[in-house]
């Protein structure tokens, strides 16, 4: 399987190393081209105005919003798969606010919580939030009563950075989700 690593801000290596420990392929993406041949793409977090602009100099916002390429977006990645008030590509049915916890000096690590009530150790870096989950998204991570992760068909929303810690869960359950 290969998994391509959108590779213009963020954590890039982190998340490569999260997928190689999985056995998968990884592919850095930077252009168009890149995406050929990979059965799914993770967009790390950085600052989401600044990745939307990247993406769009390199050819790369068009080629993704026109595929149907499963996607895992973690922190401004996960605010480019939902809606806010910026622009987005509106891949999953979940609304994000985008500076819910306030600036960079207000990052944190905290439980966070799944369905089957396993806790994962959440990383939050000038985190965002999702304020509602539609129809057809799933929540599947909880901070107290804050929704910090969704699901919808094979595109994966994190608020928090699940690459930042040895813990493979999240990466495993999208992975298996692309079979
Ligand atoms: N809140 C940031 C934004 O608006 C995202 C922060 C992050 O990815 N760590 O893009």
């Amino acid at each position: 399987m290969n998994i391509g690593i959108l590779a213009l801000q963020g954590a890039v290596s982190e998340h490569k190393s999260c997928m190689c420990n999985l056995g998968t392929d990884v592919i850095e993406v930077r252009k168009p081209n890149d995406l050929n041949g990979i059965h799914g793409l993770i967009m790390p977090g950085g600052e989401s105005t600044t990745l939307r602009k990247l993406l769009k100099n390199s050819g790369l916002w068009v080629a993704i919003k026109e595929m149907d390429l499963p996607i895992m977006g973690t922190c401004a990645g996960a605010i480019l798969l939902g809606k806010c008030d910026d622009e987005t590509f509106t891949k999953m049915d979940i609304e994000i606010n985008r500076n819910y916890y306030g600036r960079q000096k207000d990052s944190f690590e905290a439980s966070i919580t799944l369905e089957n009530k396993n806790v994962f150790n959440g990383v939050f870096i000038r985190a965002p939030v999702i304020t509602s989950v539609g129809e057809k998204a799933t929540a599947i991570a909880w901070k107290g009563e804050e929704i910090v992760g969704c699901i919808e068909g094979k595109n994966m929303a994190l608020t928090f950075h699940p690459e930042l810690t040895s813990d493979l869960t999240f990466h495993k359950m999208w992975k298996d989700r692309l079979k």
